[in-house]
């Protein structure tokens, strides 16, 4: 960044994203009356539900629980239509609260971040943008989400493609018409998984090419009843608040009880009346399942016989069988017809475990020395999560600290919200706090609300600047790593790890030591007058 350039304008705070966590921070900052302008690389706020149009995309939290808790108003006002909500009514909800707030007037869309720099001096951070913009503002807080970064991965031959090719995180607004085309689908997470039912039904052909089979659980997806919606309405306010001092942080009931001091036939009893409810409740049906490989084991046998009894041929039935992961350790997928879809005579299951895709041709996809023809190709590859988009901006602290640089053998905070070396820069659901293992929303406003006690705290007392210590961050870094190994998670090549991106380090990014117990620790840091910070 070039010190010399002009200065266009000046702002008590700069947020970077207006997905879900810029639209609630945005809206308090501004209660609290501070100048704020946030960018938005899209043309509308949403977030990743802005950019993941894919054909089934659908939440996998309950809609009911899948918004703001902050204002019983906004959750009067607004009535969902399914269990899991789609793509396109998330987005009318994410309008109808930027209308309700008025967010949109302090929101320049269609502008993306490039550079962030803390200037010591007067505490201030400069921000550039790819449409020349250049701020200044004490405070830089970043709502880049955890899975914003697209990643398409890079196979040989991708530009002499003469077909077309999506990624299923930038899908076109326009949408796609698969009818009458052969297609290919790389990639089974949860957005492969969501997308291939439906682009077979369009499809003449489909081609899903699998590194790895997931566990996906049934969502028994179905319109809201108006009284259960109503309901909801009368009870969230008094459910949010206790589901946010749980560590699960969720509606879903978790038996507590392990799943190895229960006789077999109640074991499998108990399965089968959570699998029959549909959701995550499955994954909660003992308390051990995520930490004691045995009852991970009973669980994912019981997932794995479902699979069987759905795939008719035996053969693609083993290959969509997970058996190199315990299950939850992968983020879990929740779908409709999933495995029905290779019933269809018209879609072929490629494993491409052993023998990865060796390049693609004009024509279509080279694996094992065979031709796949198809004329679409879908990358549904998944994201740099968590550090992706954050990485993406040039974004440099104190002495021209480059964070790519400081985070060069993976992502180091304190408790996922600031970073040493980077005074007045925050983070929104970063790494090393909760975010992608709880509901996000509910992790959100968590963030944000601390986030603006913070600045209120600093500002009431004549304070200019906030910046984790060193110290503090290692002993959280260790803290976070410490938790994931008591865990089953590090047993899987997830991207909670970054092992889906070639060259990442392999790190444990969320914090799994549980909503309500992290709750407390930022609670208790401020209590003892914001612990581990360094305030100037
Ligand atoms: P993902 O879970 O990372 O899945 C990406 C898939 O692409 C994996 O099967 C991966 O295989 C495969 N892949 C990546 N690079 C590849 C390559 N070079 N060659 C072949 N295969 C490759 O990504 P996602 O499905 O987009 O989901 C990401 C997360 O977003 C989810 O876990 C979830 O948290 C969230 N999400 C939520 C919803 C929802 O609310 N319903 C929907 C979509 C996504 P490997 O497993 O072998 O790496």
């Amino acid at each position: 960044m070039d010190g010399q350039e002009a200065v266009v304008e000046r702002f008590d705070a700069i947020v970077v994203g207006a997905g879900f966590a810029g639209m609630y921070m945005l809206h308090r900052l501004r209660e609290r009356g501070l100048s704020v302008r946030v960018f938005e690389a899209g043309n509308d706020v949403g977030g990743t539900w802005y950019w993941n149009r894919y054909p089934g995309a659908r939440c996998d939290v309950e809609s009911v629980e899948y918004q703001y808790g902050f204002s019983e108003e906004l959750v009067r006002g607004w009535t969902w239509t399914e269990r899991y909500a789609a793509q396109p009514e998330i987005m009318r909800y994410a309008a109808y609260v930027a209308r309700q707030l008025d967010l949109r007037r302090d929101i320049q869309f269609n502008t993306r971040v490039t550079a962030a720099a803390y200037d010591e001096s007067s505490n201030n951070w400069t921000i550039e943008t790819d449409q020349g913009d250049r701020v200044t503002a004490q405070f830089c807080i970043m709502a880049t989400g955890c899975l914003s970064a697209s990643r398409v991965p890079e196979i040989p031959g991708l530009d002499s493609f003469k077909g077309d090719w999506h990624h299923t995180g930038a899908w076109p607004h326009e949408g796609v018409d698969f009818t009458g085309k052969r297609v290919a689908v790389i990639g089974t997470g949860s957005s492969g998984v969501q997308s291939i039912p439906l682009i077979a039904e369009q499809a003449e052909r489909l081609f899903v090419f699998q590194r790895t089979p997931n566990f996906s659980l049934p969502a028994l997806n179905a319109p809201m009843a108006p009284d259960y919606v109503e309901h909801w309405k009368e009870h969230f306010m008094a459910e949010r608040k206790r589901v946010r001092a749980t560590n699960s942080a969720a509606f879903i009931p978790l038996n507590d009880q392990s799943a190895l001091e229960v006789d077999p036939e109640e074991r499998q009893r108990h399965f089968e009346e959570r699998w029959k409810k549909g959701g995550f409740v499955f994954i909660t049906s003992y308390n051990n399942i995520l930490d004691n490989l045995e009852a991970n084991r009973l669980t994912a046998d019981f997932v794995r016989e479902k699979i069987r009894q759905t795939v008719k041929d035996p053969k693609v039935a083993d290959l969509l069988a997970p058996t190199n992961h315990p299950i939850g350790t992968k983020r879990l997928c929740l779908d409709t017809n999933y495995f029905e879809t290779y019933n269809l005579p018209h879609v072929t299951l490629v494993d491409i475990a052993n023998t990865p895709i060796e390049r693609i041709t004009p024509d279509g996809l080279i694996v094992d020395g065979h031709e796949y023809q198809v004329d679409s190709i879908v990358f549904a590859t998944g994201f740099d999560a968590m550090t992706g988009a954050l990485l993406r901006i040039d974004i440099r602290g104190k002495d021209g600290l480059s964070l790519r640089d400081k985070w060069e053998a993976g992502p180091r905070t304190y408790l996922g919200l600031a970073i040493a070396g980077f005074p007045n820069l925050f983070m929104i659901t970063g790494p090393g706090s909760p975010s992608v293992l709880v509901n996000v929303i509910i992790a959100i406003e968590q963030h944000s609300d601390w986030i603006m006690d913070c600045i209120d705290h600093l500002r009431a007392n004549g304070l200019n600047e906030i910046e984790a210590e060193p110290d503090a961050e290692d002993r959280w870094v260790k803290h976070v790593n410490e938790k994931a190994d008591s865990t089953l998670y590090p047993l899987a090549n997830s991207w909670y790890l970054g092992s889906n991106v070639p060259g990442k380090p392999r790190v444990f990014m969320p914090y799994v030591g549980g909503f309500a117990n992290y709750d407390k620790i930022c609670k208790e840091v401020v209590a003892k007058g914001y612990e581990g910070f360094r305030m100037g």
